[in-house]
């Protein structure tokens, strides 16, 4: 359980951010839900609030530091502190295979999916290193290590995610702070339906029933969060095995 901590998790609007503010807050987190649908982070809420749990939404785009900042620090002055932070939000949009990319749209995913987890830590680090604890778990995926065509933005930002992942343990790890990576496998939310409508690569051949439900990461960045979970720190943990899965306490 997760009794009176508190989390800031981004793209919480839906997929796997959803899924994991529900978890949280489930397991007693206060939850900070970020993002820039700020009706759907609204209804969020509302169902955490009815539920018996607690939560706020913050509008934020996470390309931008100053908003990701004020996410941040919402959190601290809602709830006191910011144990979690959960660098989830991400795209992959438009999947083009690099002689027709559009070189505007390829920067814009550096800038959220990149820069959006570098602004995450930025952010939340000085925080956690003055409070002497903290996890951060940056959402990652097995494009970090694997080249798939079609999504050199979407391969080229995961790899640079989990350098930023191994980057933060080495500079925090001393503090007490843990900054952990979470690949999931593939997961049935809005994400699938733009690889699928593609065409391109292995991946889009996919049928959504073939993908984990959301509420799998969910899980897996909630367990993440606890002290069982240490060994993995500055590492990308995979719930694509079913070791991975055991430890989660999916299977
Ligand atoms: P999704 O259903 O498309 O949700 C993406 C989330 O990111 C939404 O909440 C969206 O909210 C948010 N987002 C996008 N751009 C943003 C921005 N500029 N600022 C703030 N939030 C932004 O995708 P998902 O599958 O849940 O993906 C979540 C994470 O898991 C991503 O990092 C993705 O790369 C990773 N992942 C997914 C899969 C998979 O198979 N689905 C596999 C491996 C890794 P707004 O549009 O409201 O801003």
């Amino acid at each position: 359980m997760l009794t009176n901590k508190s989390v800031v998790i981004t793209g919480a609007s839906r997929g796997i951010g959803e899924a994991a503010a529900i978890e949280f807050a489930a397991q007693g987190a206060k939850v900070v839900v970020a993002a820039r649908s700020k009706n759907s982070l609204d209804d969020i809420v509302a169902r955490i609030v009815e539920a018996g749990g607690t939560a706020c939404a913050v509008e934020c785009d996470v390309s931008e530091y100053e908003e990701v900042a004020n996410a941040v620090t919402e959190c601290v002055a809602q709830y006191g502190k910011i144990d979690f932070l959960v660098n989830n939000a991400g795209l992959i949009d438009p999947i083009a295979r690099l002689e027709e990319s559009d070189p505007n749209q390829w920067g814009n995913v550096v800038d959220v999916n990149l820069k959006g987890v570098y602004h995450g830590l930025r952010a939340a680090l000085p925080l956690m290193k003055e409070q002497g604890s903290g996890v951060i778990v940056n959402i990652s995926s097995g494009a970090a290590t694997g080249a798939l065509e079609g999504w050199s933005h979407y391969c080229a930002t995961k790899a640079g995610v989990l350098s930023l992942t191994k980057c933060a343990h080495k500079e925090f790890s001393e503090f007490g702070i843990r900054i952990v990576g979470m690949s999931p496998g593939t997961v049935a939310t809005d994400m699938q339906v733009s690889i699928k409508s593609s065409g391109i690569n292995p991946v889009s051949q996919l049928e959504m029933s073939d993908h984990i439900p959301p509420e799998w990461p969910a899980k897996a960045i909630a367990w993440l969060c606890t002290d069982a979970a240490s060994e993995y720190s500055g590492t990308d943990f995979s719930i694509k095995t079913d070791e991975g899965r055991r430890q989660v306490g999916l299977i």
